[in-house]
């Protein structure tokens, strides 16, 4: 069995990096393959990071989607009628609020905090579709730490981050409420917080005033 010490050193490699892939799909594509599945299999342990790639449709809704949709994702969201929650559950304390400036903010904060200890249960805002969760803020920079995206059927997105826990990975469906992760201290943060997005896209850069958009869903923070 030739294959034997190839395998196990591209399964010791446990490629939690697209670099690791490529580097053992380089050496054989093959072996490189029955490696990767190895390793998504022995899950278990600490949940696997997933990084969503930069897909063409990504970027293709990243540039398509700007201010025609925050009114438009605002209206059909009303006609919807669904549940939207706090993603924190219980006794919070928000803090910094949208559009806070300060020196940890380029331009203004970008969404809601809510002061909680370390550990606190992370909810997801309303049902849909994980799309970024993990480590660098999803994809969106290491100032977010780890970070989850959740993709909802009314165009808009939230975003959830500084989490010391992923409970969930790209792809998978949520519903209102359902447990996502952990809130932290991770990232840009001065302290044990989740830091709570909407957004207009699933990146960087869309996000619009949570508490607005949250009270045209009958939800008050
Ligand atoms: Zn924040």
């Amino acid at each position: 069995m030739p294959n034997t010490t190839t395998l196990r050193t591209v399964k010791n490699l446990r490629p939690r990096s697209r670099t690791g892939v490529a580097i053992a799909a380089g050496l054989c594509a093959s072996v490189a393959v029955t490696g990767a599945s190895v390793a998504a299999g022995d899950g278990g342990g600490e949940p696997t990071q997933v990084f969503a790639p930069a897909t063409a449709t990504q970027l293709a809704d990243a540039t398509g989607a700007q201010a025609d949709t925050q009114q438009a994702a605002a209206e059909k969201a009303e006609e919807l009628e669904k549940t939207w929650t706090s993603p924190i559950e219980g006794d919070y304390t928000l803090s910094a609020t949208y559009g806070n400036s300060g020196d940890r903010w380029a331009s203004g904060h970008s969404g809601q905090d809510f002061a909680v200890d370390t550990g606190t249960p992370v909810h997801a805002a309303h049902s849909g579709t994980v799309v970024k969760a993990g480590g660098n803020g999803a994809g969106d920079g290491p100032a977010y730490g780890n970070a989850v995206v959740i993709k909802h059927d009314d165009d808009t997105f939230t975003q959830y981050a500084h989490l010391s826990e992923v409970d969930v990975k790209a792809g998978q469906k949520v519903s209102t409420n359902d447990e996502i992760g952990l809130s932290g201290n991770t990232g840009n943060s001065s302290g044990p917080h989740l830091h709570f997005e909407i957004r207009t896209t699933a990146d960087y850069g869309s996000a619009v005033d949570p508490v607005a958009f949250l009270a045209k869903q009958d939800l008050k923070l």
